[in-house]
Parts: structure tokens; sequence; C-alpha cells
């Protein structure tokens, strides 16, 4: 395994990290149970944001096999200086169309895919690069009231999806969102899983829900989340930056 220890003190940093991805997946085991579904259903995403490349082979080394990101610069020189550990990149944040063709170099499901305009732009740059890019059409659950989380309309999503699937560099995988602040995430989880449920009938393979963070997992996986992205609960708390 590569990446050298960060420094004196990589030891506490990485039994940290393992004692609190055994606190996470006993969670998820414990959600799953209540919800009468195996544990494998779901997987675990750690979203690193904020943390070093360090905490990311410390994550891998603890038997982490899927990471995310929110934002490409970040993003891209984490996965670059993680190559060899045989990690899956999944791009969570809002995507400006001119960092597509970084982000196809390094991710392989896009969880955020909100516009027409994106889905032809990835679709080009996964063609040049001869990827084949998963994408997850983001659902706006808060109605427009939280539009630095980004997200179509519900309404907009069967056509998105459509659309995606439509693209030969792209696969449609399913439907991601984030619970609205301050609103019910089991409301909230249940009109994804509804709306997951349309877009299924037709399109079949498309069955990702990607859904829950540190704080809703549980009430996610009630609903059928298949993937949860989770930070803090891995990491501990970021530095308050607008994510
Ligand atoms: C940061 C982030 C997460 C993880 O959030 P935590 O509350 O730290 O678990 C999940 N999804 C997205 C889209 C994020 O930006």
């Amino acid at each position: 395994m590569s990446g050298a220890p960060p420094g004196p003190r990589a030891g506490d940093r990485g039994r940290r990290i393992a004692a609190n991805l055994t606190a996470v997946r006993a969670r998820i085991a414990a959600a799953c149970a209540a919800a009468g579904r195996p544990s494998q259903a779901v997987t675990l995403i750690a979203v690193t944001k904020h943390f070093p490349a360090s905490d990311v082979a410390l994550l891998a080394a603890a038997g982490v096999t899927d990471v995310g990101e929110n934002r490409d610069q970040e993003a891209a020189a984490k996965a670059r200086a993680s190559a060899g550990l045989d990690l899956t990149w999944h791009f969570v944040g809002q995507i400006q169309t001119n960092k597509c063709r970084s982000i196809v170099s390094y991710a392989t499901v896009v969880h955020s895919v909100d516009r027409l305009k994106l889905v032809h732009a990835l679709d080009r740059e996964a063609r040049r690069a001869d990827r084949k890019v998963r994408c997850l059409v983001q659902v706006d659950l808060a109605g427009g009231a939280d539009p630095g989380r980004g997200g179509a309309h519900a309404a907009d999503v069967p056509a998105l999806a459509d659309a995606v699937a439509g693209c030969g560099a792209l696969e449609l995988g399913g439907v991601m969102a984030v619970a609205p602040p301050r609103a019910d995430p089991a409301a909230a989880f249940a009109s994804l899983a509804e709306l997951a449920g349309r877009i299924r009938a037709d399109h079949p393979a498309a069955a990702m829900i990607s859904a829950g963070m540190s704080a809703d997992l549980e009430a996610a996986i009630a609903a059928g989340s298949t993937h949860i992205r989770v930070g803090s609960a891995l990491l501990g708390d970021r530095r308050p930056v607008v994510g």
C-alpha cells in the first residue's frame, strides 16, 4: 500500500479513523437490520473534502473502497496523490461545465448531474477520454429554497435521466439528494425514493439512490438509500466553509 505515514501522530489519526469507521459501519448495520435490508445493500462513500490525502490513505487502509469529493481542484490533487490505493472516486459537488474534463479523468461516478448542459459536457469529455461515467441525477428536495446545493426540480428529473441514458459515454446510475435543512428527513427521503421508483420503471438498471450523510443516514437507509455519503462522522468536523 502506498502513501507514506504523514507524521508522528499518524498512528493516533489512523486509530481514530478506524474507530469512527467501525462506529459508522455499526450504524449502517443497525439501520439495515431495522429496515429489514441486508447491510451489503448499502455502500459507504467516505466524503474526504477539506481533509488531506493522508486521511484518504488511512481510510483505504481501514477498508474504505469509495471516496467522495465536492470540489474539482481538491479532488483531482487527492486522486493523484492516492493513485495505487484502488479507490472508486465519486464526485458529489456542484459542477461548472469547464471542470468536466478534469472530473471525468478520476471520477467513476458523478452524483450531481442537474442540468442538460452538464449532461452533454460530461458525455463529450467522457467520450474524449474514452471513459464510461456513471451519472446520478441530483434532485432538489428543497424546492429551490436551498440554491447553494444544486439539484434539478423533481419535475425535470425524468427528462434528465432520459438524456443521461441516451448518451453513449454515460450510464444512468439513479438519483441523489441532500435532505433540505430543517425539513423532516424521512419525508424528504421518501419523496426521493418515490421519484427513484419512477425513474427505475423506465431504466431498470438505474438502481442507485445516493442519500444520507452523517446526521441522517438512518432515515435514508430506512427509505431505501443504496449509497450513503459520510464525512464528519468518519473524519471529524470540517472547518466551517460553505460546502
Ligand atoms: C460534505 C458532503 C457530505 C458529507 O456530509 P457530512 O455531514 O460531513 O457527513 C455528503 N454529501 C455531500 C453532497 C456533501 O457535500
